[in-house]
């Protein structure tokens, strides 16, 4: 790690992690021995809590919030009948636990029956199922990350995908956000015999969408892969919530053997677990090669039971996919943003203290939105994060605009004021 730098992307002071620069409180204090492992839990929160970075308590989130403009849930399907009975029906039928990794006994009808069910809605010849969706990208990004390949990846890509190319053996080329000019620069710079180029559809922190289509053409031009991480498009995007790639017909076009997708079964399909999708060939490479995977017990019989539950839900009613693409325009409209891709709105706050301050009054009034503070914001500026679900009334829009106004009034003199720097 470089000198000035922390795990978390907060600034270091040097010579802070010396327990001898200060004198150490009690706690770090040990049978008259420095605490190494107490000094540095100390300075770590001190650092946090100077930079106004530290995180808010996650026991108590949702103590009386009656309108949840914060979560992933854009259909509104955690709690739906038919969804609950399907995760209960799995359990019945497969068991609690897997009871082993899906290479020994853990692969149940549970897990067949959904990854039938994604290949089709979401127009893959296969499709293969992961405990969460980190696990479907590191998966991916180590599988295909071989040495002689270079991963093209948008700055703003998730952090399970990031992880994953730091553990694949491939050069990792980082380019600009959504600059299809750099990612043409790096397919024809490339040594490499193979090139695997790495979006999100909608990007979870901004919520803006990739040139997919362009992307496309790049991919067949240089002879490229496409990786599409569908985590916040899938079940928002499109007439019944196939995604962006399939709304945009990519799947229709040559070159469609390019395109692999990912997704996590933990928004729109209201559950837990993640997928890959793409060919035949693909899905028997990761059953081979991905640690993740071959390692890992396989996902929990209800979470798969639940998603394809919520699967089935949001074909067979397209209105829910609609009403959360209304509920996105709507705040919009009131938080003076433009209508989003997706159901993600971001509003960019002047400081990490003056989100934190507009999450937590929403909050005293019954609203809960998210707050996207450095390092989790990619371009360093802290953020709002709203999410647009379908559950949400036009009632709870009126009560979200008129504690939204207020909020924001409250820092506007701030927003107008200052900017944070990028990092
Ligand atoms: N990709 C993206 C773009 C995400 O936003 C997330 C979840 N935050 C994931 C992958 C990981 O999915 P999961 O929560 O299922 O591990």
């Amino acid at each position: 790690m470089e000198p000035g730098a922390s795990t978390d992307g907060a600034a270091v002071p040097r010579g802070g992690l010396d327990a001898g620069a200060s004198a150490p409180a009690d706690a770090t204090v040990r049978g008259g021995q420095v605490d190494q492992y107490a000094v540095f839990l100390r300075d770590a929160a001190q650092r946090r809590e100077e930079l106004g970075l530290t995180r808010m308590a996650v026991d108590d989130q949702l103590d009386g919030v009656s309108i949840d403009l914060a979560g992933n849930d854009y259909l509104a399907l955690r709690r739906h009948p038919d969804v609950i009975a399907a995760a209960v029906a799995a359990l019945q039928d497969d068991g609690a636990g897997a009871g082993a990794s899906r290479l020994v006994t853990g692969t149940h009808a549970s897990h067949v029956t959904l990854e039938r069910e994604l290949a089709t809605h979401l127009g893959h010849e296969a499709a293969l199922v992961f405990s969460t969706g980190y696990h479907a990208n590191l998966s991916l990004m180590t599988a295909l990350g071989t040495p002689d390949t270079v991963i093209i990846s948008d700055a703003h890509n998730h952090a399970s995908l990031i992880d994953g190319m730091r553990l694949a053996k491939a050069r990792v080329a980082v380019t600009p956000h959504l600059d299809v000019a750099a990612v043409r620069d790096k397919l024809v710079e490339r040594t490499e015999p193979r090139a695997v180029i790495v979006v999100e559809s909608i990007f979870s922190v901004l919520g803006d969408a990739a040139p997919l289509r362009e992307l496309l053409d790049l991919a067949i031009e240089h002879d490229a892969l496409l990786v599409v991480d569908e985590a916040h498009g899938l079940g928002v995007i499109g007439e019944r919530g196939e995604g962006l790639v399939r709304a945009l017909a990519l799947l229709d076009r040559p070159g469609r053997e390019r395109i692999i997708t990912t997704v996590t079964l933990s928004k729109s399909l209201a559950a837990q677990g993640g997928a890959v999708l793409g060919s035949a060939a693909l899905r028997e490479h990761l059953v081979n090669t991905a640690r993740p995977f071959i390692f890992d017990t396989g996902l929990a019989p209800a979470s798969a039971g639940a998603a394809l539950g919520a699967l089935r839900q949001l074909v067979a009613r397209p209105e829910l996919a609609a009403r959360t693409r209304e509920v996105a325009a709507r705040l919009a409209d009131i938080v003076g943003v433009e209508v989003p891709a997706g159901a993600v709105l971001s509003v960019p706050m002047p400081s990490p203290r003056s989100a934190v301050s507009a999450v937590d009054a929403a909050r005293r009034e019954g609203l809960r939105i998210g707050c996207f503070r450095p390092p989790s914001t990619p371009d360093g500026i802290s953020r709002l994060r709203l999410t647009a679900n379908a559950g949400i009334t036009d009632d709870d829009l009126a009560d979200v605009e008129r504690i939204l106004h207020g909020v924001l009034r409250a820092t506007s003199h701030e927003r107008a004021g200052s900017s944070e720097s990028p990092r």
